[in-house]
């Protein structure tokens, strides 16, 4: 039978997952938390189920939902979306992703992917006749060189896709890139699309720059972002896209036959939750915490690393140890040690290995702690 994504491989989540399963491996490789959500979250959840919530939700989701979701981006980075016309609730940021890529893509068009890039957009470009055109972060600090950006754009380019912060690498845009973006982008109808699952975890006094905080940005823009990464509930699938409306129109035409609606007691769980505006501001500090006491624990191991500025995944360059490939030394590291993690060369387009690993770090200390352990052996 004929392929529509020929030679793509199971994911390399699902991959070191089942060999972290198979080995009982200490597992910091898929992003995850190991950690229950808020009991109040659960709680919400529960009490939402027993008020008769469990029929179809509204197609763009529920209006209280799309409100908070207005009021958390107009607080935090000052740009207005108006619920009613402008935002979307998604199961999960993957499905605001595909629907937003399905929507515009052509055949034909092309899309520039910064790379390494999260695993999810290639597939749905592909699946829509779009060309992926990859723009290579340089080095082990995964720098973006804006004139290469700027010279990967042509008249086909259709969307360019952004993630900060940035799965993989653990850093994240400065107002300089996102200037220097938004000159790139400048005069051409190009559409952007910013995945920003992990907006809430910037680290060290960093802010998260939002495409919402820069006007001519997010004319242009459709933002995806995941109540399953912000509020530690990954298996709820639960997102959002934030468009401007002639775009969110586009967007809804696919939403509503993909899905045509989401989990709708959930959405009344967060409705309420996400009237707290503590209950992501927290998030920086909880997992900085973390990273610290992650970082803290393998000190005098011969990892080598520079603290990540965001995400809840830390790169630990192993160039020190072995010379071994990324995708050889992370499987050594299950079968041999019992410690998962995720090889990075798998999202860059030619595979460049800069020996560095991914892991993740959103977990318990005595996870945390047992990981290290084992760090510190090899
Ligand atoms: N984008 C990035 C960069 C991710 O790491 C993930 C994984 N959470 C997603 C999108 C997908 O998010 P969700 O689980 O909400 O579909
Ligand atoms: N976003 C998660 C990660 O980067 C993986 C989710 C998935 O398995 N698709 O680890």
């Amino acid at each position: 039978i004929s392929s529509k994504l020929p030679g793509l491989e199971p994911s390399i989540f699902t991959v070191m997952g089942q060999m972290a399963r198979k080995h009982n491996a200490v597992n910091l490789s898929q992003g995850f938390p190991d950690f229950e959500p808020d009991p109040q979250l659960l709680s919400l959840v529960e009490n939402a189920m027993r008020s008769g919530y469990n029929q179809y939700a509204p197609m763009a989701g529920i209006f209280p939902l799309r409100e908070g979701i207005s009021g958390k981006i107009k607080n935090l980075y000052g740009h207005s979306f108006d619920p009613d016309t402008e935002i979307t609730v998604t199961s999960g940021a993957t499905q605001a992703i595909f629907t937003a890529i399905t929507a515009f893509i052509n055949p034909g068009d092309e899309v520039i992917l910064i790379r390494p890039a999260y695993d999810c957009y290639e597939p749905a470009i592909v699946l829509n006749g779009g060309r992926v055109v990859s723009v290579q972060m340089k080095g082990k600090d995964h720098t973006i060189d804006w004139d290469e950006f700027r010279a990967a754009i042509s008249s086909r380019t259709r969307m360019v896709v952004i993630n900060t912060p940035h799965n993989p690498s653990g850093t994240i845009f400065s107002q300089s890139d996102m200037q220097a973006l938004e000159k790139a982008l400048d005069q051409t109808d190009i559409l952007l699309l910013s995945d920003e699952v992990y907006e809430h975890l910037v680290f060290d006094g960093n802010q998260h720059e939002s495409v919402a905080r820069y006007p001519g940005l997010v004319s242009r823009s459709l933002i995806c972002a995941s109540f399953g990464k912000t509020f530690h509930t990954t298996g709820w699938k639960m997102g959002y896209c934030a468009a401007p409306a002639n775009l969110m129109s586009e967007f809804r035409k696919v939403h509503e036959f993909n899905v045509y609606c989401v989990n709708h007691p959930i959405q009344h769980a967060l409705a309420t939750y996400l009237q707290d505006p503590e209950t992501y501001l927290g998030l920086g500090p909880l997992f900085q915490e973390k990273r610290d006491f992650f970082l803290d624990s393998i000190a005098g191991s011969r990892f080598r690393f520079t603290p990540c500025n965001g995400t809840y995944f830390q790169l630990l360059d192993y160039s020190a140890i072995s010379e071994e490939k990324d995708t050889d030394f992370a499987r050594r590291l299950i079968t041999e040690f019992g410690i998962a993690s995720i090889p990075i060369s798998v999202f860059n387009e030619q595979q460049e290995d800069h020996q560095q690993l991914r892991f993740c770090f959103a977990k318990k200390e005595e996870t945390l702690s047992r990981a290290a352990d084992i760090l510190k052996k090899i």
